[in-house]
């Protein structure tokens, strides 16, 4: 099936009982038994939600695996990967992730006697330079949130296989509509539906999807035994946003391109990180790897003064942390999102105090661009 087409129909189908055309919301926390040692398949509410089941299905088909494993948060998500590896273990991980991927990593489970090193991994050979004998795992995000760098994926999944590590790629940025990175070789993808995936602010979520029964069987144990699950409301909050998904994906994709290019030739910016961009360093692999660019820019303003300007003057930008929702959002990476990342780290990446992160929505194009014009006068 067509991406569309699965995004309205895999995973449901009328309700046996009165033929509702929406799976409904299955708020209990228990199941009535038959009879001692039978049931139909649900005892308890963390186990075993038919709402749940409903959206996991969804988004594996949307994400072409398997399986997917649903948790209530991305971070909740990127912690039960940590169940698949044990103390004593070193990940590899890509240098410029998430800050709050950066924070649980080093500042929580490092004491927990996990060890991580942080590579640039737009040059995979830095991943296989890394590479140690208790080397188990290599986190990548791709594109980086928020500097949009890229892995090749599929380099990256190759070196894993060769080392037999396990391949992550936090996929949140591009959505599955517009990469799909188990079809390059990777093991597991991770989304926080918080984002594109849900798209219209009012979830926090996260999602695992891989085609490999045993990561699959082992993070299902986990889903139940940490207990970190969305609620079913949230659960049918995303189902119903899938069903958008490929509207809102080109929706961004087109008025970021158009963002993108009004901000690089406006004459204001020192430079704008924004793969769709020609003169993004990774523009071309961009291209084979992904089929659109997303909804997310960085611009890098050159001047604190200028940035705090926009940040703070903008009126249909709405100044807040998250992304990937249907309105526009304008962030300072350095003070909100990457405030845990060490000043030094941070510049070392070009995550400046001058940079500003822009999560384009679907609004109308011409407004978001007078809306900057705006805030600069
Ligand atoms: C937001 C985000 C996360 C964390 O997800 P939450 O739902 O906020 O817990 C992880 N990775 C990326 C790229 C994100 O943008």
């Amino acid at each position: 099936m067509g991406f569309s087409t699965d995004a309205i129909h895999a995973g449901q189908k009328p309700d046996e009982v009165t033929g509702a055309v929406i799976t409904p919301i299955y708020q209990t926390s228990t199941y009535a038994q038959i009879e001692l040692g039978k049931h139909k398949g649900y005892e308890y509410g963390r186990t075993q939600n038919f709402t749940r089941q409903a959206m996991e299905s969804n988004i594996a088909a949307l994400e072409k695996g398997k399986y997917a494993i649903a948790f209530s948060s991305g971070v909740a998500a990127t912690h039960a990967l940590m169940g698949l590896v044990k103390a004593g273990d070193h990940i590899v991980v890509s240098n410029n992730v998430y800050g709050g991927t950066y924070r649980l990593f080093e500042l929580v489970m490092k004491d927990y006697g996990l060890k991580f090193s942080w590579v640039d991994t737009s040059d995979v050979k830095n991943i296989t330079e890394a590479i140690t004998p208790n080397t188990k795992m290599v986190y990548l995000e791709s594109p980086t949130n928020p500097m949009l760098n890229l892995t090749d994926l599929s380099a990256a999944a190759k070196i894993c296989k060769e080392y037999n590590l396990i391949s992550i790629v936090d996929n949140t940025f591009m959505s599955p509509y517009f990469q799909n990175p188990l079809l390059m070789g990777c093991d597991i993808v991770l989304h926080s539906s918080t984002k594109y995936i849900n798209g219209h602010s009012d979830v926090i979520g996260g999602i695992i999807v891989t085609s490999s029964e045993k990561i699959h069987d082992r993070l299902r144990y986990i889903q139940n035994s940490i207990g970190a699950i969305p609620s079913p409301f949230d659960c049918w909050l995303v189902l119903r946003s899938t069903k958008t998904l490929a509207v809102r994906m080109e929706r961004h994709n087109q008025n970021a391109i158009q963002f993108a290019d009004f901000l690089n030739n406006s004459g204001i910016t020192k430079k704008v990180y924004y793969p769709g961009l020609v003169n993004h360093p990774q523009h071309e692999l961009a291209k084979t790897q992904m089929r659109g660019f997303g909804g997310m820019i960085s611009a890098d303003f050159g001047n604190i003064e200028l940035s705090k300007k926009i940040l703070n003057n903008v009126k249909i930008f709405t100044l807040g942390e998250s992304l990937g929702g249907v309105e526009s959002l304008i962030s300072h990476p350095a003070s909100m999102t990457h405030a845990s990342v060490p000043k030094d780290e941070r510049e070392k990446m070009g995550l400046t105090d001058s940079l500003v992160r822009f999560s384009v929505g679907i609004e109308d194009i011409e407004d978001l661009i007078s809306d900057i014009q705006r805030a600069i006068q």
